[in-house]
């Protein structure tokens, strides 16, 4: 599959200025759209005026953290709406990744940001 075919609108929500920017230089690379929120609670508001084609988002954050915005956004959805949201998280814990699948999210990625596990991810997810 080529990546670079793809058109993503992706919703990037990280507190951490450096891991913004190292994501977002990352992904651009690909052409794709990339608005970055700063918390959840930006990234709640974000998610209802924009259209996007998944969340990447950050579990650990100040304000609101990744696990209740992912709530919040859920309790939003209408229908058989449902974003998919890839939690971002720094600790590889397997606890850790049933956590995020618990409250609601889809898939999971450890920091570092890997691109070519964004790709496995994005393709079990069939996005
Ligand atoms: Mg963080």
């Amino acid at each position: 599959m080529s990546w670079e075919t793809k058109n993503y609108s992706i919703l990037l929500v990280e507190d951490n200025k450096l891991n913004q920017t190292v994501v977002k230089f990352t992904l651009k690379r690909y052409g794709y759209n990339i608005d970055v929120a700063n918390n959840g609670i930006e990234a709640v508001e974000m998610y209802k005026e924009g259209t996007y084609d998944f969340i990447l988002m950050d579990v650990m954050m100040p304000e609101m953290d990744g696990l209740e915005a992912t709530k919040i956004i859920r309790d939003q959805e209408e229908g058989d709406e449902r974003i998919p949201i890839i939690a971002l998280t720094a600790d590889i814990m397997v606890a850790n990744e049933e956590k995020c699948l618990e409250n609601g999210m889809d898939a999971h990625l450890s920091k570092p940001f890997d691109v070519d596990h964004l790709f496995k991810v994005l393709t079990e997810l069939d996005l």
